[in-house]
């Protein structure tokens, strides 16, 4: 069969990549031009200058032609040696996949185990970090928002773990599906090494990505043996734009370039944050809502860590969250998140970040209840109502 071509705009609910902005998608709609021309420095300084507003560091940053993966790796290559330890704070699936990159380059993992519904406890972070005397650990690595599991791991709390711990060991955070959509402070919090990516709160493309680096980071760099070419900061240095071995994606910046005039002058960072966590309290308004009559609910069990720019939700015993999605996707043209290793089947994820308002939310949640409806999926009716009644608050 091949597929329906349905009428009308689809409702793009996935968590990363998110919804393009129209003055982003035409920003980028920028004739190619020779990355040394003064006119696109002008474009790219400034995209510099306000990618380190949004990450709220003043030290480095170093940008590659990659998704998500490129800048995970970047910052491992260039920071640690082979047969370095790493200690990896488990959140769910991106923290497991992180850590699964890191032994293929060499290194080894140590894991601070954490129940993915309820997320690590910070003490048994500073356990871990206190009981390597000899400080084998060389780096700490957070998902500071695990979007398969829709929880924000306290980043500042990992932070004060380590120093407590009296550690020296460096502090690497993922900030994929957080920067751009909720609070990330690289330089308050003490983060040696962010890593972000183009496609979810920053509103572009897929396929550029990020490292905030420190000077206490880029110390280490020096000693760091891993092999490395395209994503050797010492390389890029020597580079016009400090950054990109190789040609520069000149299209992403001009779309950075009306992202940012979106975020930081249209908007607000603040007011975005704001957005965020007025759209996810009304998702999980929703989902509570539905949780009545043994209905789907939220994965996430521990409300100080609720994530703002993702929600997962768990479904009901025996019944299939991705028959759910198939439903919304081919007859409703709602196109939802599925649940990533082991949660699949049994978690749809609503992702709530980017350019997005409320009738878009709304038009998602009454979506999903029409689809359980439609699957006989059990479920207490009215979540959208509870949702309006969050909206209106
Ligand atoms: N880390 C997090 C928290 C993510 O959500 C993702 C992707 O969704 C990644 C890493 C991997 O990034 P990418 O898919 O852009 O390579």
């Amino acid at each position: 069969q091949p597929a329906r071509k349905p009428r009308g705009r689809q409702f793009f609910a996935n968590p990363g990549p998110t919804n393009i902005p129209d003055s982003v998608l035409l920003a980028g709609a920028h004739q190619t031009m020779d990355f040394n021309d003064p006119n696109f420095i002008e474009v790219y300084d400034g995209c510099i200058a306000g990618l380190k507003r949004i990450l709220k560091t003043e030290q480095n940053i170093f940008l590659y032609t990659g998704s998500g993966h490129a800048a995970w790796e970047a910052c491992l290559v260039n920071l640690l040696s082979a047969g370095d330890t790493i200690l990896i704070i488990e959140s769910g699936y991106f923290s497991i996949s992180w850590a699964k990159m890191a032994e293929d380059l060499g290194m080894e993992v140590r894991t601070v185990e954490a129940d993915w519904r309820r997320g690590v406890d910070i003490a048994a972070v500073k356990a871990a970090l206190a009981a390597d005397t000899g400080h084998a650990i060389k780096a700490v690595c957070v998902v500071h928002n695990e979007t398969a599991t829709g929880m924000m791991i306290p980043v500042p709390e990992v932070r004060a773990a380590i120093d407590a711990a009296g550690h020296p060991a460096l502090l690497m955070a993922d900030t994929i599906s957080s920067l751009g959509s909720l609070d990330f402070r690289m330089d308050e919090w003490g983060v040696d090494a962010a890593v972000g990516g183009s496609q979810k709160g920053l509103m572009l493309h897929t396929g550029m990505s990020f490292n905030g680096v420190s000077n206490k980071a880029m110390e280490v760099h020096k000693t760091s043996k891993l092999p490395k070419h395209y994503f050797n900061w010492t390389n890029m240095l020597a580079r016009p734009h400090k950054s990109f071995v190789g040609t520069v994606p000149i299209s992403f910046f001009y779309m950075l370039q009306e992202a940012l005039r979106l975020i930081e002058q249209e908007e607000g960072l603040e007011n975005v944050f704001l957005r965020h966590s007025r759209l996810a309290r009304a998702v999980r308004a929703a989902v509570q809502h539905w949780s009545g009559n043994n209905g789907p609910q939220l994965f996430c069990l521990n409300p100080s860590r609720y994530s703002d720019s993702v929600t997962a939700i768990m479904m009901p015993e025996g019944v299939n969250a991705d028959a759910l999605r198939a439903i919304a996707l081919q007859k409703y043209n709602v196109s939802l998140g599925g649940g990533l290793g082991p949660l699949g089947g049994k978690v749809f994820r609503i992702g709530h970040l980017g350019d997005l308002n409320e009738p878009m939310i709304l038009g998602t949640l009454a979506t999903v209840e029409l689809a359980m409806k439609v699957a006989g999926v059990p479920h207490a009716p009215g979540g959208v109502a509870a949702a309006i009644a969050s909206l209106a608050e």
